[in-house]
């Protein structure tokens, strides 16, 4: 699988799918989570809502991941997932790591070849973006899939910059 560096507003991606760092209520949030709502129209937001009322009716746990419509977004599909909140003093990482493992399992259900992720947690709930790098790649190495293409989207040019160090400095 190859693992792209990119810069940008995620919405914009052509990507068969984009994930969203969404929190457990899947009803909207601020962020990348508001961005994809607002871009995407309403028909994310019903999705979400019916998922609410079935499935996850506690919401959506922490590191796992599920689809609905892009609405009117470039890609065909959102995938949602809940990224960990950080901690100084326990370490969530699998977490943060299962949220990417998760939503490609979701990918590779829906056929989808090409993946774009914003990098989860480390906006509203403040993983250190280094370290969120580092998580996001370690993932998306070790990952069993069929997905071919990820982009991992990186916001502004400073986090872009701290991602290509984070990759060159290796493992
Ligand atoms: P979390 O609650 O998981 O921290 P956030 O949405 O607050 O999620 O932030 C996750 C990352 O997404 C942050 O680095 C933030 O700068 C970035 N981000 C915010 N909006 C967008 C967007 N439209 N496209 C790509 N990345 C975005």
């Amino acid at each position: 699988m190859l693992i792209e560096l990119a810069q940008g507003d995620i919405t914009a991606e052509t990507t068969d799918a984009i994930v969203n760092a969404a929190n457990s209520s899947l009803l909207g949030g601020g962020g990348v989570d508001g961005a994809i709502h607002r871009r995407g129209g309403p028909e994310i937001l019903a999705e979400c809502r019916a998922l609410r009322a079935g499935h996850y009716g506690r919401g959506l746990p922490t590191g796992k991941a599920v689809a609905t419509t892009a609405g009117r977004l470039a890609a065909r599909w959102v995938i949602h997932t809940v990224g960990p909140v950080y901690s100084a003093t326990e370490d969530r990482s699998p977490l943060l790591r299962d949220c990417y493992v998760n939503s490609l399992a979701v990918a590779d259900e829906l056929g989808a070849e090409t993946v774009a992720f914003p990098l989860i947690s480390s906006g509203v709930y403040r993983w250190p973006v280094d370290d969120a790098v580092r998580q996001a790649l370690t993932a998306l190495r070790g990952a069993d899939t069929r997905v071919q293409t990820t982009r991992l989207v990186l916001f502004d040019e400073k986090t872009r910059r701290v991602a290509e160090e984070v990759r060159s400095a290796g493992p």
